[in-house]
């Protein structure tokens, strides 16, 4: 485990970063699928930040970013939360992509920019689980390390 920006141990190992994405189901799917992963998967492992204030630069979310391994989940190719995590300093341990997962379920209509379908909701899930399976298999190699 290890200790934060103010000296304390941190209890939630790792950060979960999803895009920002508005409008398209992709977005909605990554802030579903990060949601899961720290509610319910993994909550007592992960963490999530919003992407928004590490945009805008906010000092204390970027020391969070910076002293946690952090898995972003983009909505698309262009990587949004991947880049800023990046560009504040942060270690991407792995970066997921909506998309990605989409393209394994061809005809898929997964809903909107505001709600998910049945299919949206499973392969949400399925992203979520692949998330937290990382989050498990990064703590799991610290506590043998
Ligand atoms: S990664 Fe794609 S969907 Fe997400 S905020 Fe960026 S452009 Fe939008």
């Amino acid at each position: 485990m290890q200790e934060g920006q103010d000296g304390k141990r941190d209890s939630k190992r790792v950060l979960v970063i999803p895009c920002s994405g508005i409008g398209k189901v992709h977005g909605l799917m990554s802030r579903e699928a990060a949601y899961l992963v720290a509610d319910e998967l993994v909550p007592d492992k992960a963490d999530l930040v919003c992407l928004a204030l590490l945009v805008k630069e906010d000092e204390a979310t970027i020391g969070k970013v910076k002293a946690h391994p952090c898995i972003a989940i983009d909505g698309c190719g262009k990587g949004c939360a991947m880049k800023n995590v990046e560009l504040a300093g942060g270690e991407v341990i792995r970066a997921f992509q909506v998309g990605r997962f989409l393209s394994g379920h061809r005809g898929a209509r997964p809903g909107s920019g505001s709600e998910l379908t049945e299919e949206g909701w499973a392969v949400t899930r399925e992203i979520a689980e692949a998330v937290a399976d990382e989050v498990d298999g990064l703590c799991a190699r610290e506590e043998v390390a």
